[in-house]
């Protein structure tokens, strides 16, 4: 270890080993600084190369982003309808849409592919993105601002890339001299159009490739819109696969890292949060997050019930409740005051209260086999999923990260709330597998410890590009998930 790297190991490292920079106006946004002081794990260590080169990039966003002479040149130029030949700045911008956990993943997909490849981020306002993140990087917005010409990007979209790709509009057969047959970048349309999104097609798909990511290039302007998190494809790219490497030698911690530096609670969600945890969870012993996912419409499962209190029970995140019958260790008498019994504080998250009151009434009824005390607790149960409602995504942003700063986590497999929860913390959640209506299969444990804290990227590529090798067989890092098996993860 350098000199450097220990002075920013040092404890109550609020920069979170060098990932984030001094110099923000600390009340503009208190969680940014704040949040080490709430976390017991203090995390992994970004590498001196992921760090420089986001203090590289927050210099580009700076340089180029709105409200520059750079960002109007630019702007013009795609309203012009062609692209650039040699343009001062590149940019990607990132579409926002679908629930908050899908937001999240895909935000910070496009801003890895955006480090990589030198590109400004910009991301869609949309779905109070504006108000649920304090800004990432420092003097500048990465939020798009008004007067883009966001046009309604989808499947139809003329310059989607899988469809230029398709009918041939681009191609990336190589002439003589190894630069695509028609790559003149001044011919090629403003902008493409990536589609990501649960329609896309092979054609689509060919984003994943090292071909594909030359010609794409060539483009002043992208436009991405994808729900999943898209970084396990990045690492089966062979440009990308190096620079990668050298970011992130630890290749479970890219989530975490990414996840820290770009999404911090505005003041508000941190009120949310911290006055949460200063009443649930700080004064216990071990803090238990779990998260329950379930849909509006399904009903209250006594199966689930059941496999998340085996789970807990099981695996030891939970004492063991005994059977009424059975002699109980009574609790500490209140002058006492619980010396030396174990405090418990459990936080569940859902739409729905029924689990949460299910578990609480649980621990009052039955004693622990050692006496130790269990409180459970839950924010809200907001029993829909509302789209738009500002009070909505505030809480549900502050959930996830209450849910982060647990010492032990179980999640709902499948889910981007519960992985965004786990990135952010570093932690491998214990994972509930099955449908939440119940339905695990007969022998399955109750839950199955995740292999790296890592969300799972859903519509993953099957196979390599050359359609030879099975994507989740192509690079030590890039595995196929257990709670999704198409899909792909890094560990
Ligand atoms: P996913 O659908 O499980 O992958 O997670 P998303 O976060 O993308 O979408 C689910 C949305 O439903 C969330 O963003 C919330 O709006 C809402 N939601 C689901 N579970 C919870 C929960 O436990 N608490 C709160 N407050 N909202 C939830």
């Amino acid at each position: 270890r350098t000199a450097m790297a220990s002075l920013r190991q040092g404890p109550g490292d609020n920069l979170h080993g060098g990932l984030l920079v001094e110099g923000f106006d600390q009340e503009s946004c208190h969680s940014r600084y704040q949040s080490a002081m709430y976390r017991r794990n203090p995390g992994r260590q970004p590498s001196e190369h992921l760090v420089s080169k986001l203090r590289r990039h927050e210099a580009l966003q700076r340089r180029c982003g709105p409200g520059t002479a750079a960002y109007s040149d630019a702007l013009e130029q795609l309203k012009s309808g062609k692209n650039a030949a040699s343009p001062e700045c590149k940019y990607l911008v990132s579409i926002s849409y679908r629930g908050l956990g899908n937001r999240i993943l895909a935000a910070a997909s496009a801003f890895l592919y955006a480090l990589l490849t030198d590109r400004v981020l910009l991301v869609d306002p949309s779905n109070d993105m504006g108000e649920l993140f304090c800004e990432p990087f420092p003097n500048t917005s990465w939020l798009l601002p008004p007067g883009f010409p966001l046009w309604s990007f989808n499947q139809d979209t003329p310059e989607r890339y899988g469809r230029m790709r398709e009918n041939g509009v681009l191609r990336t057969d190589v002439s003589n001299g190894g630069s695509p047959a028609n790559s003149k970048a001044a011919d090629m349309p403003a902008f493409a159009y990536i589609h990501l999104d649960w329609n896309q097609t092979d054609h689509d798909q060919l984003f994943f490739c090292d071909e594909d990511q030359r010609l794409l290039s060539n483009f002043q302007w992208l436009v991405m819109r994808t729900d999943s998190y898209i970084v396990p494809g990045l690492f089966l790219v062979d440009t990308f696969r190096q620079k990668l490497a050298t970011l992130f030698p630890e290749p479970d911690a890219v989530f975490h890292h990414l996840g820290r530096y770009l999404f911090h609670p505005t003041n508000h969600v941190w009120g949310l949060v911290t006055r949460y945890y200063s009443a649930h969870l700080g004064w216990a012993q071990r803090r238990v997050g779990i998260q329950v996912r379930v849909f509006p419409r399904s009903p209250e499962s006594p199966e689930l019930l059941e496999r998340i209190t085996k789970c807990t029970q099981k695996e030891g995140l939970l004492p063991r409740v005994v059977d009424t019958e059975e002699p109980a260790v009574t609790a500490a008498p209140p002058t006492g005051a619980g010396r030396g019994v174990k405090s418990n504080a459990v936080v569940i998250t859902s739409l729905k209260a029924w689990y949460y009151e299910q578990m609480k009434g649980m621990y009052w009824e039955n004693a622990t086999a050692g006496g130790e005390v269990v409180v459970v607790s839950q924010p809200s149960h907001e029993e829909y999923q509302h789209y738009g409602v500002k009070s909505h995504e505030y809480k549900a942003w502050a959930e996830i990260y209450l849910l982060s700063l647990t010492d032990l986590l179980v999640t709902t497999g499948k889910s981007t709330f519960g992985y965004v929860a786990q990135g952010l913390a570093g932690m491998r959640p214990w994972v509930l597998l099955g449908q939440a209506n119940g339905t695990a299969g007969n022998n399955r444990p109750p839950c199955s410890r995740d292999v790296s804290p890592e969300p799972c990227f859903h519509i993953a590529p099957l196979h390599d590009c050359k359609r030879r090798r099975d994507s989740g067989k192509i690079v030590p890092h890039v595995r196929h998930c257990e709670d999704v098996p198409t899909g792909l993860k890094l560990v």
